[in-house]
């Protein structure tokens, strides 16, 4: 099947690293259309994790066609160097980690209209996934992003925003956890720190994080040097307050996806419903 990979797609430079692999530029020779490979070794993931991570794989090809999710092609399995390729979308503008830390190095903030944008467009995408009926409203499977981090939401070239890095973390934390899991969890919500599962409102926990870290270039709890320290704040639940070039309005909701008891944070749809998203929403209609 590597043949036929190598017959379809001409090899780009490297656009990122992940945990398993790397990112890789190619093209497609039929059209010249430019797409994002990434390519996992799934050498040291035992037959169990990597079903699973065939599995979620195949959730992403059935999530297809939203917006603001990154739109996945098709995959190729190499064996004899048990390597994984998943072909996608390409996102030319880098991702949310890269807007944060540009933001920063140039003492700017992200103006309040475009941190409304991202909002609406992570909860467009999320909603697609939260929702337990597709758009013909046939019923299908809840799927639980996991790992909503700037890192994982990618911009393309007109900087729509696009949710990456799908559900396969779920299926590599077990088989990576104690080899490569080396950063703090900071967008770790107080149900998963207490031993509870995850659920959709952790996801609005960690999209509560993220527009916060948006807003303040630092997550809400970050003044934590080690994995029990930060389970303390975050346990505290004592939010810090955006700066002060942020509405009150913005600062309020960002508190609701960061309530404690998750039966409390608002849902994609309440978050839809919401004025100042509703706006943005239609802006990009
Ligand atoms: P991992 O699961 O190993 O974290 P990711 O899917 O998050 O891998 O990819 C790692 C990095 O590569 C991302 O943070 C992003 O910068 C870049 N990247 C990933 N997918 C794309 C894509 N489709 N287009 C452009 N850049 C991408
Ligand atoms: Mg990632």
């Amino acid at each position: 099947t590597r043949s036929t990979m190598e017959d379809a797609y001409e090899a780009g430079d490297c656009i990122g690293t992940g945990s398993f692999g790397i990112i890789r530029k190619v093209v497609r020779r039929v059209d010249g259309q430019v797409l994002a490979r990434k390519e996992l070794n799934y050498g040291r993931m035992d037959e169990r994790d990597l079903k699973q991570l065939t599995e979620e794989v195949n959730i992403l090809e059935k999530l297809g066609t939203n917006d603001h999710i990154v739109r996945y092609y098709e995959r190729f399995v190499d064996k004899p160097s048990s390597m994984l390729y998943i072909l996608m979308e390409y996102c030319a503008g880098g991702d949310l980690a890269g807007v944060i830390t540009r933001c920063r190095k140039n003492g700017q903030s992200l103006p309040e209209d475009v941190v409304w944008t991202y909002l609406a467009q992570i909860t467009l995408a999320l909603h697609d996934c939260h929702s337990e009926t597709d758009a013909q409203g046939r019923k299908k499977p809840v799927i639980l992003h996991r790992d909503i981090k700037p890192e994982n939401v990618f911009l393309d070239e007109n900087h729509n925003l696009k949710l990456g890095d799908f559900g396969l973390s779920k299926a590599m934390e077990q088989a990576a956890m104690t080899q490569t899991y080396v950063g703090t969890p900071y967008y770790m919500s107080p149900e998963l720190i207490n031993g509870q599962p995850y659920d959709v409102k952790s996801d609005i926990w960690a999209l509560g994080c993220l527009i916060y870290e948006l807003c303040a270039g630092h997550p809400p709890f970050h003044e934590a040097r080690t994995q029990p320290e930060l389970a303390v704040l975050i346990r505290e639940g004592k939010i810090p307050d955006l700066p002060r070039a942020y509405s009150a309005r913005l600062g309020q909701v960002v508190k609701a996806m960061l309530r404690q008891n998750p039966k409390q944070r608002p849902n994609t749809a309440q978050l839809k419903g919401l004025d100042e998203v509703r706006v943005q929403i239609r802006a990009g209609e």
